[in-house]
């Protein structure tokens, strides 16, 4: 990602843009996604259970607390145009070099991840060629409450694989990372995630944050929603009874279901019992595929079915960095790849449309009005293309 030119101003709208406008605007109002980003800044506030709280009252009219949230009033256009190149930019997909379907090599690495491994593979490499010296990743905590951590080896990396579906404040630990010595850390962001990082990194507020510079490099995940940690739980004590559970995913939409991974196999429960536990701040998302990352990673459609596309992701790459990465992944023979079948990229597009339709759906029945979208610019080239 280019880095973004001084004084660019994100705000336009708000009176207050420091910590009460975040809690009017953001926490009160329950668009908070629990990225992490307002946390580790300053002493004020940190991150209990699910949320971000704040431990005292800061008065400050400018913070960078507001400047960062991906769900204060953001510019896309000016992020799109100063990080990315604008002439690989599509409406559908955010910036994009290419979209491939690879899955690790090493069978261990497959064994122990979420679907293919490309993740965790792309991680490791960057980690041994010194590209990064550290990842900010999600551990699972005991109740399912996961936590962002510092991997410093691929050793790390692979006890720390597969997806939490609870949002885990990875851009929180990004920040304490930056301030302890390290200098080139890679994060594992979810779409909010990496909209964060890319407001940070266009550093909007005096003094210029150093900090944003050690960011090396963005690996997204897709993300069509969270889920509230405390209704996770109360719905997996329920149902599990004595199971052990190793995992969950989400298979493709005709499923409608979501798997428990236990150790005796797999347990299905209808999305009807699931959505209501859906973190309500994800309803106003726009972004499947995670758009301001290097390279984006979610899982596979084959014509085999389910239980093959499990083991691939589909891989978009956005930026010259992400490119060498999957370049050198192949080169090495770290990644195998496959063909692209006959229509996934259409799908994708679809899917991604649909999401930004329906977000803008309801920040429109939120706030009232079509011309109020909320923390998104109505004017915005792409969301006026979409809203017709
Ligand atoms: C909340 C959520 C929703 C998702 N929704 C979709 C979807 O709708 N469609 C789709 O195609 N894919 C979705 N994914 C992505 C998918 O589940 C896999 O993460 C992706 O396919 C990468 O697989 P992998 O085998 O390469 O990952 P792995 O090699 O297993 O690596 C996964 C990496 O992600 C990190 N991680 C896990 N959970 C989180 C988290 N909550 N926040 C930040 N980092 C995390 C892990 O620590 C690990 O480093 C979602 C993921 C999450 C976390
Ligand atoms: S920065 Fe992230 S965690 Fe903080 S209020 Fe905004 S969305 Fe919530
Ligand atoms: S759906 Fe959007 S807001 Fe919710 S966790 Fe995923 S990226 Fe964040």
């Amino acid at each position: 990602m280019k880095s973004g030119p001084e004084g660019i101003r994100m705000e336009i709208k708000s009176q207050h843009k420091g910590q009460k406008g975040l809690r009017e605007k953001v926490l009160d109002a329950g668009l908070c996604t629990n990225c992490g980003a307002c946390t580790n800044l300053c002493p004020y506030h940190t991150s209990y259970q699910d949320n971000p709280i704040l431990i005292d009252t800061c008065d400050r009219e400018e913070g960078r607390c507001y400047a960062f949230c991906p769900r204060t009033y953001t510019d896309l256009q000016a992020l799109r145009q100063n990080l990315f190149n604008i002439d690989e930019f599509t409406p559908e997909l955010g910036p994009f070099k290419g979209l491939y379907m690879t899955r690790a090599a090493d069978p261990q690495v497959r064994r122990s991840a979420q679907h293919g491994g490309t993740v965790t593979t792309l991680l490791a490499l960057a980690l041994q060629d010194g590209l990064i010296d550290a990842a900010v990743v999600a551990e699972e905590g005991g109740t399912f409450l996961p936590a962002g951590v510092v991997a410093k080896t691929p050793s790390d990396l692979v006890r720390r694989a597969r997806s939490k579906f609870v949002v885990s404040p990875n851009v929180a630990t990004f920040n304490q990372a930056a301030k302890s010595g390290l200098e080139k850390i890679g994060v594992v962001a979810t779409p909010c995630q990496a909209l964060a990082l890319a407001k940070m990194r266009l550093k909007p507020l005096p003094p210029k944050d150093s900090n944003i510079d050690k960011l090396h490099l963005v690996i997204g995940l897709f993300c069509g929603w969270a889920l509230s940690w405390r209704e996770l739980k109360s719905l997996l004590q329920g149902k599990m009874g004595k199971n052990s559970i190793v995992g969950l995913d989400i298979p493709p939409s005709k499923h409608h279901s979501m798997e428990v991974h236990t150790q005796n196999g797999i347990i299905e429960i209808s999305l009807d019992e699931v959505l209501p536990s859906v973190r309500k701040a994800c309803q106003y998302c726009y972004d499947l595929t995670a758009e301001f990352s290097d390279v984006s990673v979610g899982s596979a459609r084959l014509p085999e079915g389910w239980e093959v596309a499990r083991g691939w992701n589909q891989v978009i790459v956005r930026t010259q960095m992400g490119q060498e990465l999957i370049d050198l992944a192949r080169s090495r023979g770290l990644l195998e790849f496959r063909d692209l079948p006959e229509g996934n990229w259409e799908k994708l597009q679809k899917a991604s449309v649909n999401k930004k339709r329906a977000a803008i759906q309801n920040l429109v029945q939120r706030s009232g009005s079509s011309k109020d979208l909320l923390y998104l610019d109505g004017q915005d080239p792409v969301l006026r293309t979409l809203m017709g």
